[in-house]
């Protein structure tokens, strides 16, 4: 069976960023018909809300997204606990009592040195007099991961094998003086504890996959399969940020964006698939493979978000937009049929509506006055039907001249007020002939 988990950390919304690995989780679970479990990482307390947690399953929501569990780390101390002793029973994890200046001093020494700043282990030979002392000071204790020091190997879906050797690192940290946990340890104890079998998430994390896999193998746990993408940076190449207040997906939601047009967006981008309409998010999880996510990097191009969310809006059935229409007062499928075309976002439509339930300001110029009066005149009677507009303008045709722009132009800035628009046979039939006449003078 299939387990995979997103695991944000709710200190804020979330991004298009976010999202990515978000999604790139759901479609890995609906492709193996397996488990989503949303993970919230709120073991940093200064920094976590409830009320960001709420945000983001909003959101995932939005995007489409049911997880089949929810897990919040906040609750789930006692198996950290568990984990910490029996990794200090092993000598695996052991208190340091350095200060942050401390560390920075032999940092800058090792510098000066020309030698890489790894933390030099001290800790490791204090004695129980040396901690003893220590504590009599009333420092407490912070808690380090003794790393193998040796290259760890593994398969990544999506970047091949890697390599990182925990040599080159210092040990971690996983406890601070406060006693509270930091990401990684309550991470690889949960991913042993959900049975967990593939963790995807951003590059920025193989790094820590050599010490993740490490604490795993000391835990006695099965190791997860790792696939690690590319991430999406914004228009100008930067990553998005929650600090930044990089557009949100909620920012996207109030501007009116299609969830699917983000949902493709943020996970499209930067891979080989093609960034147009697709159906659901179970079509794009059926041909997303890994393999198709590129291994550079993955720009977002709002531009492209636009053509694609009106893309999407031009081909939308009427019963998928009736509910937001009739929020809108506006109801019938002609209407829709006929203004999703004009539609980059669906808030656009209460403006594209006026040009049918009015009211418009007509637009004639001098020279048409006599044209349009004409036009006017010779309007057909009702019943109307999508035949009626040839029928009239061939007339004006005939009886004017007049062909191609001077024909067309004046009739449709006179009906509608703007330059372009709908398509002028089926707004004739939904206008009818009394607003006709009203709008030509
Ligand atoms: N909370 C971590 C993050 O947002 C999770 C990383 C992971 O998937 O292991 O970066």
């Amino acid at each position: 069976m299939t387990v995979v988990r997103w695991a944000p950390s709710p200190t804020g919304r979330i991004h298009l960023g976010n999202a990515r690995p978000a999604l790139l989780n759901w479609f890995f679970a609906r492709r193996n018909g397996g488990r989503y479990i949303l993970r919230m990482d709120d073991t940093d307390l200064a920094r976590s809300t409830r009320e960001s947690a709420d945000g983001i399953e909003v959101d995932l929501a939005w995007l489409g997204v049911t997880p089949d569990l929810l897990v919040r780390q906040s609750e789930r101390t006692a198996l950290y606990d568990n984990a910490r002793d029996q990794l200090i029973a092993s000598g695996r994890l052991y208190p340091a009592y350095e200060t942050e200046d401390e560390l920075d001093r032999k940092r800058a020494r090792a510098r000066l040195l020309g030698k890489p700043p790894i933390y030099d282990r001290a800790a490791l030979s204090l004695t129980d007099e040396q901690k003893a002392a220590y504590e009599a000071e009333g420092r407490k204790p912070h808690w380090r991961f003794k790393l193998d020091g040796r290259p760890v190997q593994f398969n990544d879906l999506i970047k091949g094998p890697q390599t990182v050797n925990t040599a080159s690192m210092s040990d971690p940290v996983l406890i601070r003086a406060d006693g509270s946990y930091l990401y990684t340890l309550p991470s690889v104890v949960d991913d042993i504890d959900l049975a967990i079998t593939h963790v995807i998430r951003g590059e920025d994390h193989v790094s820590n996959t050599g010490t993740q896999i490490e604490i795993i193998e000391a835990l006695g746990g099965a190791v997860p399969t790792f696939a690690h993408h590319n991430l999406l940076t914004d228009a100008a190449g930067q990553g998005f940020s929650k600090r930044l207040g990089s557009q949100s997906i909620s920012d996207f939601r109030d501007e009116g964006y299609e969830p699917l047009a983000i949902a493709i967006m943020a996970t499209l981008t930067g891979t080989s698939m093609p960034i147009e309409p697709y159906p659901s998010l179970d079509a794009i999880a059926e041909k997303l493979d890994f393999s198709m996510i590129s291994h550079g990097s993955a720009r977002f191009d709002p531009a492209e978000l636009d053509s694609l969310n009106a893309r999407l809006l031009h081909t939308m059935p009427y019963e998928e937009a009736f509910p937001r229409l009739s929020s809108l007062g506006l109801e019938g499928e002609a209407i829709w049929t006929l203004l999703r075309e004009n539609l980059v976002r669906f808030p656009d439509i209460a403006e594209w509506s006026k040009v049918v339930t009015g009211p418009i300001e007509p637009v004639i110029a001098n020279e048409d006055q006599e044209f349009l009066a004409l036009a006017k005149a010779m309007l057909p009677l009702e019943p109307w039907d999508e035949t009626t507009w040839s029928t009239w303008t061939t007339a004006l045709k005939g009886a004017t001249g007049r062909k191609g722009k001077a024909l067309f132009l004046p009739l449709r800035l006179a009906l509608t007020g703007r330059h372009d628009g709908p398509e002028l046979k089926s707004l004739l039939v939904l206008l009818g002939r009394t607003a006709c006449l009203d709008r030509l003078p």
